[in-house]
Protein backbone atom coordinates (compact mmCIF):
# COMPACT_ATOMS: atom_id res chain seq x y z
CA UNK A 1 0.00 0.00 0.00
CA UNK A 2 1.49 3.56 -1.08
CA UNK A 3 1.74 5.24 2.13
CA UNK A 4 3.82 8.09 1.03
CA UNK A 5 0.64 10.44 -0.58
CA UNK A 6 -1.62 12.58 1.67
CA UNK A 7 -5.06 12.98 0.86
CA UNK A 8 -5.91 16.31 -0.02
CA UNK A 9 -8.86 18.01 -1.68
CA UNK A 10 -10.21 14.62 -2.98
CA UNK A 11 -6.83 13.25 -4.32
CA UNK A 12 -3.73 11.79 -3.09
CA UNK A 13 -1.09 13.67 -3.57
CA UNK A 14 2.71 14.12 -3.34
CA UNK A 15 3.77 15.46 -0.18
CA UNK A 16 5.58 18.23 0.39
CA UNK A 17 8.39 16.85 2.35
CA UNK A 18 10.36 14.31 2.02
CA UNK A 19 10.96 12.58 5.24
CA UNK A 20 9.58 9.48 5.92
CA UNK A 21 9.23 6.72 8.66
CA UNK A 22 8.81 3.09 8.83
CA UNK A 23 6.03 0.75 9.62
CA UNK A 24 6.62 -2.05 11.38
CA UNK A 25 4.47 -5.86 12.30
CA UNK A 26 4.88 -6.02 15.51
CA UNK A 27 4.40 -9.39 15.50
CA UNK A 28 7.40 -10.24 13.28
CA UNK A 29 9.39 -7.00 14.64
CA UNK A 30 9.56 -6.40 10.71
CA UNK A 31 9.48 -3.27 8.86
CA UNK A 32 6.17 -3.79 6.23
CA UNK A 33 6.81 -0.26 4.84
CA UNK A 34 7.17 3.35 5.14
CA UNK A 35 4.91 6.33 5.36
CA UNK A 36 5.92 9.70 4.34
CA UNK A 37 6.11 12.59 7.25
CA UNK A 38 4.33 15.98 6.17
CA UNK A 39 5.74 19.72 6.82
CA UNK A 40 4.16 23.09 7.40
CA UNK A 41 3.57 22.59 3.61
CA UNK A 42 1.46 19.83 4.06
CA UNK A 43 -0.29 20.93 6.82
CA UNK A 44 -1.12 24.29 5.00
CA UNK A 45 -2.62 23.02 1.68
CA UNK A 46 -4.77 20.58 3.60
CA UNK A 47 -5.62 23.37 5.70
CA UNK A 48 -6.32 25.62 2.55
CA UNK A 49 -8.07 22.92 1.08
CA UNK A 50 -10.67 22.44 4.25
CA UNK A 51 -11.35 25.94 4.25
CA UNK A 52 -12.47 26.09 0.79
CA UNK A 53 -14.50 23.44 1.31
CA UNK A 54 -16.33 24.91 4.43
CA UNK A 55 -17.59 27.59 2.72
CA UNK A 56 -20.17 25.22 0.31
CA UNK A 57 -20.40 22.19 2.97
CA UNK A 58 -21.18 23.85 6.26
CA UNK A 59 -24.35 25.66 3.85
CA UNK A 60 -25.74 22.04 3.43
CA UNK A 61 -28.57 21.04 4.89
CA UNK A 62 -29.25 18.07 7.43
CA UNK A 63 -31.01 16.02 4.93
CA UNK A 64 -28.17 16.05 2.56
CA UNK A 65 -25.56 14.96 5.37
CA UNK A 66 -27.41 12.25 6.27
CA UNK A 67 -27.52 11.09 2.52
CA UNK A 68 -23.99 11.13 2.58
CA UNK A 69 -23.80 9.53 5.86
CA UNK A 70 -25.87 6.47 4.78
CA UNK A 71 -23.79 6.42 1.97
CA UNK A 72 -20.71 6.25 4.03
CA UNK A 73 -22.53 3.70 6.15
CA UNK A 74 -22.54 1.37 2.89
CA UNK A 75 -19.05 1.65 2.02
CA UNK A 76 -17.88 1.39 5.47
CA UNK A 77 -19.57 -2.45 6.33
CA UNK A 78 -18.30 -2.68 2.84
CA UNK A 79 -14.06 -2.60 4.04
CA UNK A 80 -14.74 -4.03 7.57
CA UNK A 81 -12.74 -6.47 6.70
CA UNK A 82 -9.67 -4.79 5.08
CA UNK A 83 -10.16 -2.39 8.49
CA UNK A 84 -9.58 -5.48 10.96
CA UNK A 85 -6.82 -6.80 8.78
CA UNK A 86 -5.01 -3.94 8.69
CA UNK A 87 -5.06 -2.83 11.90
CA UNK A 88 -4.27 -6.33 13.14
CA UNK A 89 -1.00 -6.40 11.21
CA UNK A 90 0.01 -2.97 12.17
CA UNK A 91 -0.58 -3.14 15.83
CA UNK A 92 -1.00 -6.56 17.00
CA UNK A 93 -4.87 -6.50 17.71
CA UNK A 94 -6.03 -10.49 17.60
CA UNK A 95 -8.17 -10.59 14.39
CA UNK A 96 -11.16 -11.64 16.11
CA UNK A 97 -11.70 -8.58 18.41
CA UNK A 98 -10.44 -5.95 14.96
CA UNK A 99 -13.41 -7.53 13.15
CA UNK A 100 -15.98 -7.78 16.37
CA UNK A 101 -14.72 -4.29 18.09
CA UNK A 102 -11.89 -2.31 16.91
CA UNK A 103 -12.86 -2.24 13.05
CA UNK A 104 -16.82 -2.62 14.03
CA UNK A 105 -16.25 0.58 15.67
CA UNK A 106 -16.50 2.46 12.23
CA UNK A 107 -20.17 0.86 11.63
CA UNK A 108 -21.31 1.58 15.53
CA UNK A 109 -20.10 5.16 16.09
CA UNK A 110 -21.84 6.14 12.86
CA UNK A 111 -24.99 4.74 13.78
CA UNK A 112 -24.86 6.13 16.71
CA UNK A 113 -24.18 9.73 15.22
CA UNK A 114 -27.33 8.73 12.48
CA UNK A 115 -29.62 8.32 15.01
CA UNK A 116 -28.22 11.07 16.88
CA UNK A 117 -28.02 13.83 14.07
CA UNK A 118 -31.76 12.50 13.41
CA UNK A 119 -32.91 13.55 16.91
CA UNK A 120 -31.21 16.49 16.79
CA UNK A 121 -33.33 20.58 16.63
CA UNK A 122 -30.54 22.38 14.79
CA UNK A 123 -33.52 25.47 15.58
CA UNK A 124 -34.52 25.30 18.85
CA UNK A 125 -37.17 27.97 20.92
CA UNK A 126 -35.95 29.04 23.98
CA UNK A 127 -38.34 29.03 26.90
CA UNK A 128 -38.07 33.52 26.86
CA UNK A 129 -39.03 33.05 22.73
CA UNK A 130 -35.31 33.47 21.32
CA UNK A 131 -34.42 31.41 18.78
CA UNK A 132 -31.04 29.05 19.37
CA UNK A 133 -28.88 27.62 16.14
CA UNK A 134 -26.18 25.25 16.43
CA UNK A 135 -24.04 25.40 13.48
CA UNK A 136 -20.63 23.86 11.87
CA UNK A 137 -17.63 25.29 14.00
CA UNK A 138 -15.49 25.13 11.12
CA UNK A 139 -12.25 23.71 10.15
CA UNK A 140 -11.11 21.00 12.35
CA UNK A 141 -7.90 19.47 13.31
CA UNK A 142 -7.90 15.67 14.21
CA UNK A 143 -5.18 14.15 16.11
CA UNK A 144 -5.69 10.27 16.83
CA UNK A 145 -3.56 7.19 18.85
CA UNK A 146 -1.93 4.11 17.64
CA UNK A 147 -4.27 1.94 20.19
CA UNK A 148 -7.80 2.11 18.83
CA UNK A 149 -7.04 3.64 15.89
CA UNK A 150 -10.34 3.18 14.03
CA UNK A 151 -12.55 3.53 16.62
CA UNK A 152 -10.73 7.11 17.49
CA UNK A 153 -10.84 8.14 14.06
CA UNK A 154 -14.74 7.23 13.58
CA UNK A 155 -15.26 9.41 16.89
CA UNK A 156 -13.69 12.35 15.46
CA UNK A 157 -14.51 12.22 11.84
CA UNK A 158 -18.43 11.63 11.40
CA UNK A 159 -19.45 14.30 14.02
CA UNK A 160 -17.65 16.53 11.55
CA UNK A 161 -19.28 14.91 8.32
CA UNK A 162 -22.82 15.17 10.04
CA UNK A 163 -22.19 19.04 11.35
CA UNK A 164 -20.97 20.50 7.99
CA UNK A 165 -17.55 20.78 9.22
CA UNK A 166 -14.45 20.02 7.60
CA UNK A 167 -11.05 18.64 8.62
CA UNK A 168 -7.45 17.93 8.71
CA UNK A 169 -7.00 14.31 10.19
CA UNK A 170 -3.44 13.30 11.29
CA UNK A 171 -3.87 9.71 12.51
CA UNK A 172 -0.62 8.04 14.55
CA UNK A 173 2.45 7.76 12.66
CA UNK A 174 2.20 3.60 13.65
CA UNK A 175 -1.01 3.09 12.47
CA UNK A 176 -1.60 4.64 8.86
CA UNK A 177 -2.54 2.01 7.08
CA UNK A 178 -6.16 1.78 8.62
CA UNK A 179 -6.35 5.62 8.42
CA UNK A 180 -5.27 5.59 4.21
CA UNK A 181 -8.50 3.07 3.92
CA UNK A 182 -10.59 5.20 6.27
CA UNK A 183 -10.15 7.47 3.65
CA UNK A 184 -10.61 5.43 0.18
CA UNK A 185 -14.11 4.91 2.30
CA UNK A 186 -14.88 8.59 2.65
CA UNK A 187 -13.79 9.08 -1.03
CA UNK A 188 -15.92 6.04 -2.12
CA UNK A 189 -18.99 7.65 -0.40
CA UNK A 190 -19.02 10.45 -2.82
CA UNK A 191 -17.77 13.36 -0.37
CA UNK A 192 -17.34 16.67 -1.85
CA UNK A 193 -13.62 17.84 -2.91
CA UNK A 194 -11.66 19.27 0.59
CA UNK A 195 -14.39 18.21 3.15
CA UNK A 196 -11.87 15.53 4.60
CA UNK A 197 -8.09 15.85 4.33
CA UNK A 198 -5.06 13.81 5.23
CA UNK A 199 -1.81 14.30 6.42
CA UNK A 200 0.74 11.85 7.72
CA UNK A 201 3.13 13.05 9.97
CA UNK A 202 4.40 12.80 13.45
CA UNK A 203 3.07 14.98 16.43
CA UNK A 204 5.88 17.38 17.04
CA UNK A 205 5.90 18.54 13.31
CA UNK A 206 1.89 18.18 12.04
CA UNK A 207 0.29 17.90 15.03
CA UNK A 208 1.60 21.02 15.90
CA UNK A 209 1.32 22.84 12.45
CA UNK A 210 -2.29 21.69 13.05
CA UNK A 211 -2.68 22.99 16.62
CA UNK A 212 -1.19 26.27 15.71
CA UNK A 213 -2.74 27.14 12.40
CA UNK A 214 -4.80 30.24 12.28
CA UNK A 215 -7.56 28.86 9.97
CA UNK A 216 -8.01 25.76 12.02
CA UNK A 217 -11.23 26.62 14.36
CA UNK A 218 -11.15 23.46 16.42
CA UNK A 219 -8.61 20.93 17.43
CA UNK A 220 -9.94 17.40 18.69
CA UNK A 221 -7.19 15.22 20.21
CA UNK A 222 -6.98 11.74 21.74
CA UNK A 223 -3.76 10.36 22.70
CA UNK A 224 -1.58 10.67 26.12
CA UNK A 225 -2.08 14.16 28.67
CA UNK A 226 1.15 14.88 27.64
CA UNK A 227 0.72 15.43 24.09
CA UNK A 228 -2.76 17.06 24.91
CA UNK A 229 -1.32 19.58 27.02
CA UNK A 230 0.97 20.51 23.94
CA UNK A 231 -1.94 20.55 21.83
CA UNK A 232 -4.11 22.95 24.21
CA UNK A 233 -0.95 25.24 24.46
CA UNK A 234 -0.22 25.25 20.96
CA UNK A 235 -3.81 25.82 20.12
CA UNK A 236 -3.99 28.92 23.14
CA UNK A 237 -2.73 31.89 20.98
CA UNK A 238 -5.63 31.51 18.33
CA UNK A 239 -8.19 31.05 21.07
CA UNK A 240 -9.50 27.27 19.55
CA UNK A 241 -11.69 24.77 21.09
CA UNK A 242 -9.68 21.83 22.35
CA UNK A 243 -11.58 18.56 23.16
CA UNK A 244 -9.05 15.68 24.29
CA UNK A 245 -9.97 12.32 25.38
CA UNK A 246 -6.68 11.54 27.48
CA UNK A 247 -4.99 8.43 29.80
CA UNK A 248 -6.77 6.97 32.34
CA UNK A 249 -5.73 4.36 35.24
CA UNK A 250 -9.18 3.30 36.04
CA UNK A 251 -10.13 1.89 39.54
CA UNK A 252 -12.66 -1.32 39.14
CA UNK A 253 -13.94 -1.67 42.98
CA UNK A 254 -14.74 -5.13 43.98
CA UNK A 255 -17.56 -5.53 47.06
CA UNK A 256 -17.66 -8.75 48.94
CA UNK A 257 -21.47 -9.30 48.15
CA UNK A 258 -20.81 -9.59 44.70
CA UNK A 259 -20.39 -13.04 42.28
CA UNK A 260 -16.84 -12.91 43.11
CA UNK A 261 -15.46 -15.69 40.63
CA UNK A 262 -17.60 -14.48 37.69
CA UNK A 263 -16.74 -10.94 38.39
CA UNK A 264 -13.25 -11.02 39.25
CA UNK A 265 -12.43 -13.70 36.48
CA UNK A 266 -13.96 -10.59 33.79
CA UNK A 267 -11.83 -7.84 35.64
CA UNK A 268 -8.86 -9.36 35.21
CA UNK A 269 -9.91 -10.69 31.25
CA UNK A 270 -11.14 -6.84 30.45
CA UNK A 271 -8.05 -5.56 31.75
CA UNK A 272 -5.84 -7.37 29.46
CA UNK A 273 -7.87 -6.91 26.43
CA UNK A 274 -6.45 -5.64 23.50
CA UNK A 275 -3.45 -6.05 25.33
CA UNK A 276 -3.78 -3.96 28.18
CA UNK A 277 -3.53 -0.81 25.74
CA UNK A 278 -6.95 0.86 26.20
CA UNK A 279 -7.49 4.28 27.79
CA UNK A 280 -10.28 3.02 29.97
CA UNK A 281 -9.28 -0.28 31.05
CA UNK A 282 -9.74 -1.41 34.82
CA UNK A 283 -6.16 -1.46 35.83
CA UNK A 284 -6.68 -0.77 39.38
CA UNK A 285 -8.43 -3.73 41.03
CA UNK A 286 -9.63 -2.40 45.01
CA UNK A 287 -10.79 -5.39 46.41
CA UNK A 288 -12.75 -5.57 50.04
CA UNK A 289 -10.48 -6.56 52.82
CA UNK A 290 -13.30 -9.37 53.71
CA UNK A 291 -12.88 -11.19 49.75
CA UNK A 292 -9.08 -10.29 49.24
CA UNK A 293 -7.28 -13.63 49.81
CA UNK A 294 -10.10 -15.27 47.53
CA UNK A 295 -10.09 -12.82 44.65
CA UNK A 296 -6.52 -12.84 44.80
CA UNK A 297 -6.91 -16.84 44.28
CA UNK A 298 -9.48 -16.06 41.24
CA UNK A 299 -7.26 -13.59 39.68
CA UNK A 300 -4.12 -15.56 39.15
CA UNK A 301 -6.30 -18.15 38.27
CA UNK A 302 -7.77 -15.97 35.45
CA UNK A 303 -4.64 -14.14 34.55
CA UNK A 304 -2.51 -17.59 33.91
CA UNK A 305 -5.57 -18.82 31.65
CA UNK A 306 -5.24 -15.58 29.32
CA UNK A 307 -3.90 -17.06 26.16
CA UNK A 308 -1.14 -14.85 24.60
CA UNK A 309 -1.02 -16.01 20.39
CA UNK A 310 -0.33 -15.25 16.82
CA UNK A 311 -2.85 -11.90 16.35
CA UNK A 312 -3.91 -13.68 12.37
CA UNK A 313 -5.50 -16.60 14.06
CA UNK A 314 -8.87 -15.89 15.42
CA UNK A 315 -10.03 -16.68 19.49
CA UNK A 316 -9.73 -14.85 22.31
CA UNK A 317 -5.93 -14.58 22.94
CA UNK A 318 -4.29 -11.25 23.33
CA UNK A 319 -1.63 -10.29 20.90
CA UNK A 320 2.24 -8.41 21.20
CA UNK A 321 2.14 -4.40 22.19
CA UNK A 322 1.95 -2.02 19.35
CA UNK A 323 5.80 -2.01 19.09
CA UNK A 324 9.07 -1.63 20.87
CA UNK A 325 9.06 1.86 22.70
CA UNK A 326 5.32 -0.03 24.17
CA UNK A 327 7.47 -3.31 25.28
CA UNK A 328 10.28 -1.40 26.92
CA UNK A 329 7.92 1.02 28.39
CA UNK A 330 6.09 -2.00 30.33
CA UNK A 331 9.04 -3.73 31.39
CA UNK A 332 10.09 -1.09 33.17
CA UNK A 333 6.98 -0.63 34.84
CA UNK A 334 6.75 -4.03 35.39
CA UNK A 335 10.14 -3.81 37.16
CA UNK A 336 9.49 -0.50 38.98
CA UNK A 337 6.78 -2.46 40.45
CA UNK A 338 9.08 -4.89 41.67
CA UNK A 339 11.52 -2.45 42.83
CA UNK A 340 8.50 -0.66 45.22
CA UNK A 341 7.90 -3.68 46.76
CA UNK A 342 4.30 -5.41 45.46
CA UNK A 343 4.30 -8.71 45.49
CA UNK A 344 4.42 -10.29 41.86
CA UNK A 345 1.45 -12.43 41.82
CA UNK A 346 1.73 -13.95 37.78
CA UNK A 347 3.56 -13.07 34.86
CA UNK A 348 6.37 -10.34 35.22
CA UNK A 349 9.21 -9.62 33.19
CA UNK A 350 10.47 -11.09 29.59
CA UNK A 351 8.23 -12.26 26.82
CA UNK A 352 5.92 -15.79 27.16
CA UNK A 353 7.80 -18.78 26.30
CA UNK A 354 7.36 -19.26 22.59
CA UNK A 355 7.31 -15.75 21.25
CA UNK A 356 10.71 -14.31 21.49
CA UNK A 357 9.79 -12.90 18.35
CA UNK A 358 7.42 -9.94 18.72
CA UNK A 359 6.54 -7.03 21.45
CA UNK A 360 5.01 -10.03 23.57
CA UNK A 361 4.60 -9.90 27.47
CA UNK A 362 3.16 -11.96 30.02
CA UNK A 363 -0.23 -11.09 31.80
CA UNK A 364 0.86 -9.98 34.93
CA UNK A 365 -0.40 -8.99 38.50
CA UNK A 366 0.91 -7.23 41.09
CA UNK A 367 -0.54 -7.56 44.24
CA UNK A 368 -0.78 -5.81 47.98
CA UNK A 369 -0.11 -2.99 45.86
CA UNK A 370 -0.36 0.90 47.73
CA UNK A 371 -1.98 3.63 45.91
CA UNK A 372 0.75 5.53 46.11
CA UNK A 373 3.38 3.50 44.11
CA UNK A 374 3.96 4.42 40.72
CA UNK A 375 2.43 1.21 39.14
CA UNK A 376 -0.31 2.28 41.02
CA UNK A 377 -0.55 6.30 39.57
CA UNK A 378 1.03 5.54 36.40
CA UNK A 379 -0.91 4.42 33.08
CA UNK A 380 1.09 1.64 32.18
CA UNK A 381 -0.70 0.48 28.52
CA UNK A 382 0.52 -3.00 29.04
CA UNK A 383 -1.31 -6.33 30.41
CA UNK A 384 -0.73 -5.49 33.91
CA UNK A 385 -3.32 -5.35 36.71
CA UNK A 386 -2.77 -3.79 39.93
CA UNK A 387 -4.48 -5.24 43.53
CA UNK A 388 -4.79 -2.95 46.13
CA UNK A 389 -7.26 -4.14 49.24
CA UNK A 390 -9.80 -1.48 51.08
CA UNK A 391 -11.75 -2.14 54.09
CA UNK A 392 -15.33 -0.35 53.57
CA UNK A 393 -17.40 1.82 50.80
CA UNK A 394 -15.56 5.05 52.09
CA UNK A 395 -12.35 3.71 51.77
CA UNK A 396 -12.61 2.54 48.29
CA UNK A 397 -14.33 5.92 46.97
CA UNK A 398 -11.44 7.42 48.58
CA UNK A 399 -8.34 5.61 46.77
CA UNK A 400 -10.41 5.31 43.51
CA UNK A 401 -10.59 8.55 43.50
CA UNK A 402 -6.87 9.35 44.38
CA UNK A 403 -5.27 9.96 40.61
CA UNK A 404 -5.47 12.67 38.82
CA UNK A 405 -7.18 10.72 35.95
CA UNK A 406 -11.15 10.34 35.41
CA UNK A 407 -11.38 8.39 32.29
CA UNK A 408 -13.59 5.26 33.71
CA UNK A 409 -14.57 3.15 36.96
CA UNK A 410 -16.00 0.07 37.38
CA UNK A 411 -17.70 -1.29 39.99
CA UNK A 412 -18.57 -5.18 41.27
CA UNK A 413 -21.34 -5.23 43.80
CA UNK A 414 -24.75 -7.25 44.40
CA UNK A 415 -26.28 -4.35 46.30
CA UNK A 416 -27.90 -1.97 43.49
CA UNK A 417 -28.48 1.01 45.57
CA UNK A 418 -24.98 1.05 46.57
CA UNK A 419 -23.87 0.70 42.89
CA UNK A 420 -25.18 4.01 41.93
CA UNK A 421 -24.53 5.28 45.61
CA UNK A 422 -21.32 4.53 44.99
CA UNK A 423 -21.52 5.87 41.35
CA UNK A 424 -22.36 9.28 42.15
CA UNK A 425 -19.49 9.36 44.36
CA UNK A 426 -16.70 8.65 41.54
CA UNK A 427 -14.79 11.24 39.60
CA UNK A 428 -15.10 9.22 36.38
CA UNK A 429 -16.85 9.78 33.15
CA UNK A 430 -18.35 6.71 32.65
CA UNK A 431 -19.34 3.83 35.26
CA UNK A 432 -19.23 0.17 34.54
CA UNK A 433 -21.21 -2.02 36.90
CA UNK A 434 -21.30 -5.40 36.88
CA UNK A 435 -19.61 -5.48 33.83
CA UNK A 436 -21.84 -3.67 31.64
CA UNK A 437 -20.13 -2.45 28.52
CA UNK A 438 -19.75 0.74 26.31
CA UNK A 439 -22.81 1.08 24.06
CA UNK A 440 -22.54 3.47 20.63
CA UNK A 441 -24.41 6.59 21.27
CA UNK A 442 -23.48 7.25 24.64
CA UNK A 443 -21.07 10.12 25.44
CA UNK A 444 -17.34 8.81 25.94
CA UNK A 445 -14.98 11.08 27.68
CA UNK A 446 -12.95 11.69 31.13
CA UNK A 447 -12.68 14.19 34.15
CA UNK A 448 -9.81 15.55 35.39
CA UNK A 449 -6.66 14.88 33.67
CA UNK A 450 -8.32 12.42 31.02
CA UNK A 451 -9.83 15.24 29.27
CA UNK A 452 -12.35 17.31 28.39
CA UNK A 453 -15.51 17.10 26.18
CA UNK A 454 -17.51 14.49 25.05
CA UNK A 455 -16.99 11.92 21.85
CA UNK A 456 -20.18 9.68 20.22
CA UNK A 457 -23.75 10.49 19.92
CA UNK A 458 -25.48 14.14 20.52
CA UNK A 459 -23.13 15.28 22.86
CA UNK A 460 -20.23 14.35 20.22
CA UNK A 461 -22.23 16.14 17.87
CA UNK A 462 -22.22 19.11 20.06
CA UNK A 463 -18.60 19.49 20.59
CA UNK A 464 -18.40 20.42 16.51
CA UNK A 465 -21.32 23.04 16.75
CA UNK A 466 -21.38 26.65 17.40
CA UNK A 467 -24.30 28.44 19.04
CA UNK A 468 -25.99 31.36 17.90
CA UNK A 469 -29.28 32.99 19.26
CA UNK A 470 -31.24 35.28 17.02
CA UNK A 471 -33.52 37.70 19.07
CA UNK A 472 -36.14 39.19 17.12
CA UNK A 473 -37.33 42.64 17.98
P1 LIG B 1 0.53 10.03 21.98
O1 LIG B 1 0.06 11.18 22.78
O2 LIG B 1 1.98 9.74 21.94
O3 LIG B 1 0.11 10.23 20.45
C1 LIG B 1 -1.22 10.46 20.08
C2 LIG B 1 -1.25 11.31 18.84
O4 LIG B 1 -0.74 12.60 19.15
C3 LIG B 1 -0.39 10.77 17.70
O5 LIG B 1 -1.04 11.01 16.48
C4 LIG B 1 0.87 11.61 17.82
O6 LIG B 1 1.57 11.73 16.61
C5 LIG B 1 0.30 12.94 18.26
N1 LIG B 1 1.20 13.83 19.00
C6 LIG B 1 2.24 13.49 19.80
N2 LIG B 1 2.82 14.60 20.30
C7 LIG B 1 2.12 15.66 19.82
C8 LIG B 1 2.24 17.08 19.95
N3 LIG B 1 3.21 17.63 20.69
N4 LIG B 1 1.35 17.86 19.31
C9 LIG B 1 0.38 17.32 18.56
N5 LIG B 1 0.22 15.98 18.37
C10 LIG B 1 1.08 15.17 19.00
O7 LIG B 1 -0.34 8.79 22.44
P2 LIG B 1 -0.30 7.30 21.88
O8 LIG B 1 0.90 6.62 22.46
O9 LIG B 1 -0.48 7.28 20.39
O10 LIG B 1 -1.66 6.70 22.51
C11 LIG B 1 -1.74 6.21 23.79
C12 LIG B 1 -2.35 7.26 24.70
O11 LIG B 1 -3.63 7.63 24.21
C13 LIG B 1 -2.61 6.71 26.08
O12 LIG B 1 -2.26 7.67 27.04
C14 LIG B 1 -4.12 6.47 26.09
O13 LIG B 1 -4.69 6.47 27.37
C15 LIG B 1 -4.59 7.59 25.25
N6 LIG B 1 -5.93 7.30 24.71
C16 LIG B 1 -7.01 7.96 25.22
C17 LIG B 1 -8.27 7.68 24.73
C18 LIG B 1 -9.49 8.39 25.26
O14 LIG B 1 -10.51 8.37 24.59
N7 LIG B 1 -9.44 9.00 26.43
C19 LIG B 1 -8.44 6.73 23.73
C20 LIG B 1 -7.32 6.08 23.24
C21 LIG B 1 -6.06 6.39 23.74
Amino acid sequence: MDLMKHYVNGDWVAPKSDQNFPVRNPTTEKQIGSIILGNQEDVDRAVNAAKKAFITFSRTSKAERLVLLKRLLIETKRRVEDLAQAISTEMGAPITMARNAQADAAVGHLEGFIAALKAQDDREILLNGDVQLHEPIGVCGLITPWNWPINQIALKVIPVLATGCTCVLKPSEHTPISAKIYAEIIHAAGYPKGVFNLVHGNGMTVGSALSRHPDVQMMSFTGSTRAGTAVTKDAADTVKRVTLELGGKSPNIVFADCDLEDRVTSSVLECMYNTGQSCDAPTRLLVQRSCYGNALKIAKHAANGQAVGDPKQGGDHIGPLFDRIQFDRVQEMIKTGIDEGATLLCGGLGKPKGFETGWFVKPTIFADVKNDMAIAQQEIFGPVLVIIPFEDEEDAIKIANDTPYGLAAYLQTGNPARAERVASRLCAGAVHINGGGFNYGSPFGGYKQSGNGREGGALGLKDYQEVKTLHFG
